[in-house]
Formats: C-alpha cells, structure tokens, sequence
C-alpha cells in the first residue's frame, strides 16, 4: 500500500522511484483549490535523472564540440 511519500521520475528511463521520507519534505504544501474542491492525496514528484542513468550517461554532454 502506498503511504504517502514522494517519487522521483527519471526523463531518461522513465521510470519512477518511491523516495522514502529522508532527505524529502514529508508533507508537501497543499495547493490550493477552487471551492468545492477536496484533496484526498498530496504527492510531490520530482524529475531527473536515476543514478544508473547517471553513470550510463557523460557527465557534460553539452561540453563536447
Ligand atoms: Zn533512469
Ligand atoms: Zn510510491
């Protein structure tokens, strides 16, 4: 079952994680809503790049000519 915690998606692999509370807010702010409205869940998630996809890739791409 998942609690709530936040994921990471990695763009390259496209995949995503479930992070555990270390080093995460525990409880991302609540945005708000339009009246009427009810939010059950609050998920923060957060994009880059996995550390597999990490080692596989150069460090700076962009830095070759
Ligand atoms: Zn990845
Ligand atoms: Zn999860």
């Amino acid at each position: 079952m998942h609690r709530q915690h936040s994921h990471f998606h990695c763009t390259r692999c496209d995949r995503t994680f479930c992070l555990d509370d270390a080093g995460m807010p525990a409880q991302p702010a609540a945005p708000r809503v339009p009246s009427g409205f009810a939010i059950e869940h609050v998920e923060l998630t957060v994009s880059g790049v996995c550390a597999e996809c990490g080692a596989r890739m150069p460090r700076r791409p962009a830095d070759t000519p």
